[in-house]
């Protein structure tokens, strides 16, 4: 084969390779664009409604070809209109990251190359980059040198893996016969400030919902030990049958990390599965100073850890560790004749994780930890913990009553004249939201333990000291502005 002669092009292919180029140039400059733009303008802006953008959308035939910038235009610009800025410095929200640069640029080369990763023999590099990132990330954790790893869409995915192989690895011949193959009916425990993915995923394992089974919180908002050993021997004399325990470390709403080593204890003890959900505070343990707040989940059976949450990379990238490999490789083996053979230098990805086809989703994060390094990280997570001390301090001394303790970067504040009272809940939903309309700063309201409260949470690398500011000069003016009465 001669390289000579001039290759026709694909109905697909731009009319020059330059018409590519300048298109994925174009989808960059619109992104720095929106970065360099979004701090001055709103949060959560309304300039266009749900009826613009579905008369936008009638508007948009697939039948005939249109200009593609033109096509990317109409798009930022939908998307700079309405919804919520996670990459704004104030959106103090829900852990949906401004993303670094380096994890937006290893994606859109993860997007170009598209190495298909269900294989290894098909993208050798991209698998064999994952697993570097994994077992740095798995070390960091302090999980034994063989503990397994693999990315996952987000932490739901990551939870549900650790959900399918708790089952397969303790309830006997769940594998085959799935749940009804057990006599005795499985449960599990977790917090009930958990995050409820654990329903669905309850729900898509075929256990139902009700084998989640919430135990109550301390003070702490952290799961109650105690309440746990009552619920379980309880189950256990019910003829129910327990697999797993699932400690959260750094809930949603208030960033509680439950008693991990109790919950070891315990697991060890009565032969389950401990699963430890960091999706979010698992970012720690790159900061020296921060991953004690962990201590405990080295002795997991499971980890799950979001990279797209405080990692800072675009989504959708999880992780999931498996502390001993060979429980993933019973819960997900399978042989087909189409696929290629395995090769001698590795698993196949497809054979020890959930998806098939699957995306290179470790690439931006290999990028964005290779750019910054593990000491960039450090340092950012530090800043972030510092700037939540800061938001603390602040909204102490305007007289907030804080509901929450944790070391996180969430910080949970009720008004002592709203607090507990018959209007709580809507008075402290009606202050986050004037603040979200005034387009100054996105917080929530949230309920700890049934208690109303008003969640600050730092989200953005780019938040600053300032940007506090400028939300509590906000709190102040919603607070004085929502009627205490409705
Ligand atoms: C975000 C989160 C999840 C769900 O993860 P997704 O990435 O949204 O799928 C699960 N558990 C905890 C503790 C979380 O913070």
């Amino acid at each position: 084969m001669s390289d000579s002669e001039p290759r026709s092009r694909s109905h697909l292919e731009p009319a020059a390779e330059a018409d590519g180029v300048s298109l994925a140039e174009h989808a960059v400059e619109l992104v720095a664009d929106h970065l360099e733009t979004i701090g001055s303008t709103a949060v959560a802006p309304r300039l266009s409604g749900i009826d613009d953008i579905r008369a936008w959308l009638a508007g948009c035939d697939f039948e005939n070809a249109h200009d593609p910038a033109a096509v990317l235009d109409e798009v930022a610009e939908q998307l700079s209109s309405s919804g919520v800025h996670t990459t704004h410095p104030r959106y103090f929200g829900l852990f949906n990251p401004t993303p670094t640069w380096a994890g937006v640029a290893g994606d859109i080369v993860t997007a170009g190359f598209n190495p298909q990763l269900a294989a290894h023999s098909h993208a050798p590099a991209a698998v064999e980059l994952e697993r570097h990132v994994l077992r740095f990330m798995s070390d960091r954790l302090g999980l034994p040198a063989e503990a397994h790893g693999s990315f996952t869409s987000g932490g739901a995915e990551a939870n549900h893996t650790a959900t399918v192989v708790a089952l397969t690895a303790r309830i006997r011949n769940f594998a085959s016969a799935g749940v009804a193959g057990s006599a005795e009916r499985p449960v599990f425990y977790a917090s009930a400030e958990s995050h409820l993915a654990w329903l669905k995923i309850a729900h898509a394992c075929g256990l139902g919902r009700d084998a989640v089974r919430l135990v109550s919180v301390d003070l702490g908002h952290r799961l109650d030990l105690a309440a746990l050993d009552s619920m379980y021997a309880r189950d256990v004399s019910a003829g129910l049958k327990p697999f797993m325990i699932v400690g959260t470390a750094g809930t949603t709403g208030a960033g509680a990390i439950d008693p991990l080593h109790g919950l070891a204890d315990r697991a060890e003890r009565w032969g389950l599965h401990f699963h430890v959900d960091a999706a979010w505070a698992g970012a720690v343990v790159l900061s020296d100073s921060l991953r004690p707040l962990l201590s405990g989940a080295e002795r997991a059976d499971s980890v799950t850890i979001d990279a797209h949450k405080w990692m800072s990379v675009p989504m959708g990238a999880g992780m999931i560790f498996t502390a001993e490999p060979g429980q993933v490789a019973q819960a997900f083996h399978v042989e087909t004749s189409y696929m290629p053979a395995q090769s001698a230098a590795g698993d196949d990805p497809y054979t020890s994780s959930m998806q098939w086809s699957r995306r290179a989703i470790g690439v931006k994060l290999f990028a964005s930890l290779s750019t910054h390094g593990r000491q960039g990280y450090e340092r950012q997570l530090e800043h972030d913990v510092a700037l939540g001390e800061y938001i603390a301090s602040q909204v102490a001394s305007s007289g907030w009553t804080r509901i929450n303790d944790t070391l996180l970067p969430v910080v949970c504040i009720a008004d002592p004249e709203a607090d507990r009272g018959p209007d709580s809940w809507r008075w402290h939903s009606a202050v986050a939201e004037h603040v979200v309309l005034g387009g100054d700063a996105w917080i929530s309201p949230v309920r700890l333990s049934g208690r109303a409260a008003i969640r600050i949470c730092v989200t953005s690398h780019r938040s600053t000291e300032r940007d506090v500011d400028i939300l509590l000069e906000a709190l102040d003016r919603a607070r004085r502005s929502v009627p205490r009465r409705s």
